[in-house]
């Protein structure tokens, strides 16, 4: 059973019909998926929901799986909010919460949306697909893909993290890696729709990656008691998550859940790969292509995004911003947080870290904000800095070296 009612142009608002697969919409768009609201809300409560324990599959309602059978489950757990008591003391800050996802199957929030385009494949008897990745989409896609049976071929930039190419490869996917970026695999797996008979899963190129995102944004609002935070920092690559989240808090509003007060939403990207940053500064509503984008946080190296103008007018629509963080910034707030919290971020929730201090010093949010951070991955799929200390056994051990 699903409410989904029809699918919607973001652009145009030309309907679609639910019950088949599709792609971008005729305008070359991202589609949203639309519910019959007033039902959702009466199907569920906040009391019935509150004794469900699978994961964001307990959101079904807000959801598009017409058949229980088809839902993929690998194990989906409510992420926790971790608070970093320390960096609140230093700060002076009212509330640092790291919503930490890198706890879900995978091992990143990439399995909320690939659960939902798999679960959605199958319904669809799908049997194929392929997908361009910095790695952790395709880690999710390969593992939900193989418990439902289906097929994958995936293509990452060259210098991909080996730990996300190994991990695609034993979960079954079929995986290449290409001299390239993220956009130039896009091209290949866009190319290959007719020539190789697969389908596209790239961001927001099909409909319902962002309705697993979007989940994120439900559960946040029922673990703060259904209320919503004073400020989101997001680290944007395509913005799935950002704009996943802002649907959310609107059909919660639209069922009476929550009212109309919304976090300022603040897209995070790295210095050397900053489009949405360059859109938002220049007032533009499209990000064109950013050349020869960088950084080591790879899943926000993304330097085009197809859903741009929905991520900037959200990010707009909230009253946030978006900011740049230098490289060394990132990495330096990752192991500083690691050290005083015992909290290990992904570099990417890292960059959401400082750019939260920077927007503090510049007094863009204030400290009395109870702010949000996404930790969208688990710090361990990354390089980490190497331990060189060693103790030879056979000598006597000088004890006092450990104080
Ligand atoms: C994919 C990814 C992002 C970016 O997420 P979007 O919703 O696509 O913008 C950020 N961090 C990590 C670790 C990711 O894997």
């Amino acid at each position: 059973m699903t409410f989904a009612t029809h699918l919607e142009c973001s652009y145009t608002g030309e309907r679609y019909e639910p019950g088949v697969p599709h792609g971008l919409s005729r305008a070359g768009k991202p589609l949203l998926v639309r519910y019959d609201l007033e039902a959702v809300g009466k199907a569920i409560s906040k009391e019935v929901l509150a004794t469900r324990t699978e994961g964001f599959w307990r959101y079904r309602e807000f959801l598009p799986v017409r058949h229980a059978e088809n839902r993929i489950s690998l194990g989906e757990v409510v992420t926790p909010l971790l608070r970093l008591p320390h960096a609140e003391k230093k700060l002076g800050a009212a509330e640092i919460i790291v919503k930490d996802e890198g706890r879900l199957p995978t091992g990143s929030f990439k399995a909320r949306g690939l659960a939902l385009a798999v679960s959605m494949a199958k319904e669809f008897g799908i049997d194929h697909l392929a997908m361009p990745t910095n790695g952790n989409a395709g880690a999710a896609m390969a593992a939900y893909a193989t418990c439902a049976g289906i097929k994958t071929t995936i293509f990452c930039p060259d210098d991909t993290p080996a730990v996300n190419v190994e991990e695609i490869a034993l979960q079954g996917g079929d995986v290449y890696r290409v001299n390239g970026l993220i956009n130039d695999c896009g091209k290949i797996v866009g190319d290959g729709k007719e020539k190789a008979g697969w389908f596209d899963v790239s961001t927001l190129k099909e409909p319902y990656r962002i309705e697993g995102k979007k989940t994120m944004g439900l559960e946040l609002a029922e673990q703060l008691g259904w209320a919503l935070p004073d400020t989101i920092f997001y680290p944007t690559g395509g913005g799935t998550g950002l704009i996943g989240m802002w649907k959310a808090f609107d059909e919660l509003e639209a069922i009476g859940w929550i009212d109309s007060r919304r976090p300022k939403m603040i897209a995070v990207q790295a210095a050397g790969c900053a489009p949405i940053v360059k859109a938002f500064e220049s007032g533009e509503e499209h990000a064109p292509l950013w050349e020869n984008a960088w950084t080591a946080a790879a899943g926000i190296r993304v330097p085009v995004a197809v859903g741009d103008f929905l991520i900037l007018r959200a990010v707009r629509a909230s009253g946030g911003f978006a900011v740049a963080v230098e490289e060394t910034d990132i990495f330096e707030a990752r192991d500083r947080i690691a050290r005083q919290e015992g909290v290990l971020l992904c570099p990417e929730g890292a960059a959401t870290y400082t750019a939260y201090e920077q927007s503090l010093k510049n007094g863009l949010i204030g400290k009395g904000d109870r702010v949000v951070l996404f930790n969208c991955a688990t710090g361990l799929k990354y390089p980490m800095p190497p331990v060189e200390k060693t103790l030879d056994r056979t000598k006597p051990v000088d004890y006092s070296v450990f104080g």
